[in-house]
């Protein structure tokens, strides 16, 4: 079993409008936005990441919006929702928030003990808060949120699949553990994380096949430390047969990425060298970024991408 995965560092989803999209996460959910640069396979379209004030792994939120792609088709094989931490006593004020702001989708519940407020992103996105209990994590407070109810960081994210069964066995050999169950949802936690410690499995068979489009994860990435534990994670992930991409360089991080038996694409992201590398934490997330292979199409991209400020 492994022990290097420290908990989520990232969700990635897809969107249909890049505007839209940073006024939700900003402005709605208030949190930051800390980074503005392209899909590095599609320069011409964008992508960008919301999180606490330095994007801190476990806490990132990132999009690709691709203008006016359909939107995806709730189902099996996918992330069903992406969970983020909230003080306890806050889910009222995120209550009022929601109403006042036009937020679709807003349901209260309780799962596993905790008090959640299930919301829709903005192209019917599955998300929620939960109230969870100890988590000392700092929040990026000039975001309009108060202290005392802004998001944390992730709390979990839930997979809905045909059959969990080897996806769990995957996910306990990434180092996750059975904490908790609960009908057709197993939840696997880990201990020694960042947070954003929590993986639940819906085990929903029969259920009709996602079609991914806007407001679909495309996929979820797993935090490691450096380089040197990634490429520990890699090779023991291929000695178990798995189809591992080798190390991308993401300019904010080193990625590489694997299907999952059940259909969801993971990915494991350093935790180096971190969102701050090519910008003052001041300014973080206003400048377009571009890496450096594709800076010499600044020109054109800064006329074709949709200016998403205001
Ligand atoms: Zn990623």
């Amino acid at each position: 079993m492994l022990d290097q995965i420290r908990g989520l560092h990232h969700v990635t989803s897809m969107a249909a409008d890049a505007r839209g999209n940073n006024d939700f996460f900003t402005h709605k959910l208030g949190l930051r936005r800390v980074k503005k640069t392209v899909n590095f396979d599609a320069p011409d379209v964008y992508h960008l990441y919301y999180g606490d004030e330095v994007g801190t792994p476990g806490s990132v939120m990132t999009y690709f919006p691709f203008p006016n792609i359909a939107k995806g088709t709730p189902g099996a094989g996918e992330v069903g929702t992406t969970v983020f931490s909230v003080p306890e006593g806050s889910l009222g004020y995120w209550e009022e928030r929601f109403a006042r702001e036009g937020v679709a989708g807003v349901s209260r519940s309780e799962s596993f003990g905790e008090k959640r407020l299930a919301f829709d992103g903005p192209d019917g996105d599955g998300f929620a808060l939960v109230e969870a209990r100890g988590d000392s994590r700092a929040a990026w407070t000039k975001g309009g949120v108060p202290t005392d109810a802004a998001i944390r960081g992730f709390h979990s994210a839930a997979l809905r699949l045909r059959d969990g069964g080897a996806t769990e066995e995957l996910l306990k050999f990434m180092g996750y553990q059975e904490v908790d169950r609960s009908g057709d949802i197993v939840r696997l936690g880990l201990t020694n994380g960042n947070g954003a410690d929590t993986i639940d499995i819906q085990t929903m068979p029969g259920a009709p096949l996602a079609r991914q489009g806007a407001g679909s994860v495309h996929h979820i990435a797993f935090a490691v430390e450096d380089r040197a534990k990634q490429l520990e994670v890699r090779k023991a992930l291929m000695d178990t047969g798995h189809q591992v991409t080798p190390v991308i360089d993401r300019d904010y991080f080193w990625a590489i990425y694997f299907r999952t038996p059940g259909g969801v694409l993971f990915e494991v992201a350093t935790n180096e060298p971190g969102f701050d590398r090519d910008e003052d934490t001041r300014h973080l997330g206003e400048a377009l970024k571009l890496p450096r292979q594709h800076e010499h199409l600044r020109g054109i991209l800064e006329t074709h991408l949709q200016p998403i400020e205001g």
